[in-house]
């Protein structure tokens, strides 16, 4: 006899539970709900958009599903829902962050929460033998991405999961790069995983948005809290785009994957590229943690061209279906400049030290055509001055 008891697969919950609140129309899919407030009273207990709103209910549940945890909370931003988390510290806390954060994570760590005496250090936690620190300095959180940006280092999330459980230290993963398709930090022993909607989740480069999901009823009170006490909810329709999005995340995804290691492993074949980081590629230093931890090796692709500045970005600008801008994750192919763009701030120095050059880019890597995408960089590649 067949039966239903098993939990339906990752495609199957992304399609069905972001759907609801029809009412009596039979539409398949749910309206979006443009109310500022609610009747008091009402059976499903709403009271002000703010604090909650149909749109972010489907989206929070079919989140927190895919990721495999209880509870989601939804924000306008990724910046949003890194802001809730660190809401919850007070003076005095200390976080201890992974070397190689997003830099807005990084500018509101030193420029925002430093005001308000939380101080942060920073370390490689790809490096094992750093993991003690976190017994020794007991920080209030233990902030870590994985793959990071913009060299896809791989951090070992259930290593050091395990150690900050030890310790009793809250661990929040940045999963935005990898998707919850692709690696599930709560299934791998952290407190909280954080994305910012914005990219793979929503995928289709029309709306910004950020979740938090965690297993743990207090984290989840305190995100709904935020939510509410500092104004960080997203607004109905960019929810309902955002459930939209991440219906289709599956598949996607298996195309993002798919088309980056191809081009991954043709671009290390060519003369004209000097290195090449994919996390699925065996060259890659982490290769076997990153086919341990992750499903797939996501869209996005670093190399380096052996180029000045000048060069790497007339390299950019000669793309026809590669278009030189920020952010990543959408159904278009994206290529960025570190040293110029997301990584400008930093000193040229420091960016040398952690391996960010001239010639460096990063391909977010989008659902055209691979054959088209191919070509397009290896015409420019073949424009490239020596
Ligand atoms: C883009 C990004 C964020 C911030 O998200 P926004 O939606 O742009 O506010 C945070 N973390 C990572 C890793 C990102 O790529």
């Amino acid at each position: 006899m067949e039966t239903h008891d098993k939990q339906p697969g990752f495609s199957t919950r992304a399609v069905h539970e972001s759907c609801g609140f029809s009412g009596s129309t039979g539409a398949v899919m749910p309206p979006v709900f443009l109310t500022s407030t609610f009747a008091s009273g009402n059976p499903d207990g709403f009271d002000y958009t703010r604090s909650g709103n149909p749109n972010f209910r489907l989206l929070e549940r079919s989140a927190a599903s895919l990721e495999g945890g209880q509870y989601a909370t939804c924000f306008a931003s990724g910046v949003s829902a890194i802001t809730a988390v660190l809401s919850t510290l007070k003076q005095g806390d200390l976080v201890l962050a992974e070397e190689n954060l997003y830099g807005c994570t990084y500018r509101l760590l030193e420029r925002v929460m430093a005001k308000f005496g939380i101080q942060t250090r920073y370390v490689d936690m790809a490096r094992t033998e750093h993991w003690g620190i976190i017994k020794r300095l007991r920080p209030a959180l233990v902030w870590l991405e994985s793959p990071t940006n913009p060299l896809l280092k791989i951090v070992d999330i259930a290593g050091v999961s395990a150690v900050a459980r030890e310790a009793e230290v809250p661990v929040v993963v940045d999963n935005t790069f990898a998707s919850p398709y692709l690696q599930r930090p709560l299934e791998l022993g952290a407190t909280l995983s954080l994305s910012s909607t914005t990219k793979y989740i929503n995928g289709h480069s029309d709306s910004l948005g950020g979740v938090v999901v965690t297993n743990e009823a207090g984290w989840q009170e305190k995100m709904i809290f935020a939510q509410k006490a500092l104004g960080l909810q997203p607004g109905p329709f960019d929810a309902w785009l955002t459930a939209r999005g991440q219906r289709t995340l599956a598949l996607r995804m298996e195309r993002h994957c798919a088309t980056a290691l191809e081009l991954a492993r043709w671009l290390e074949t060519h003369p004209k590229v000097k290195l090449v980081r994919y996390p699925f590629l065996p060259s890659h230093p982490q290769y076997d943690l990153a086919r341990r931890q992750m499903r797939g090796g996501s869209g996005m692709v670093t190399f380096e061209l052996n180029s000045s500045v000048e060069q790497a970005l007339a390299f950019c600008r000669k793309l026809k279906y590669i278009t030189l801008a920020e952010s990543l994750g959408g159904v278009e192919s994206l290529i960025c400049h570190p040293a110029t763009m997301t990584h400008a701030s930093v000193p040229a120095e420091v960016r040398r030290q952690v391996g960010i050059g001239d010639g460096l880019l990063r391909l977010s890597v989008g659902l055209e055509d691979l054959e088209d995408l191919r070509a397009d960089l290896e015409c420019a590649l073949g424009a490239l001055q020596p």
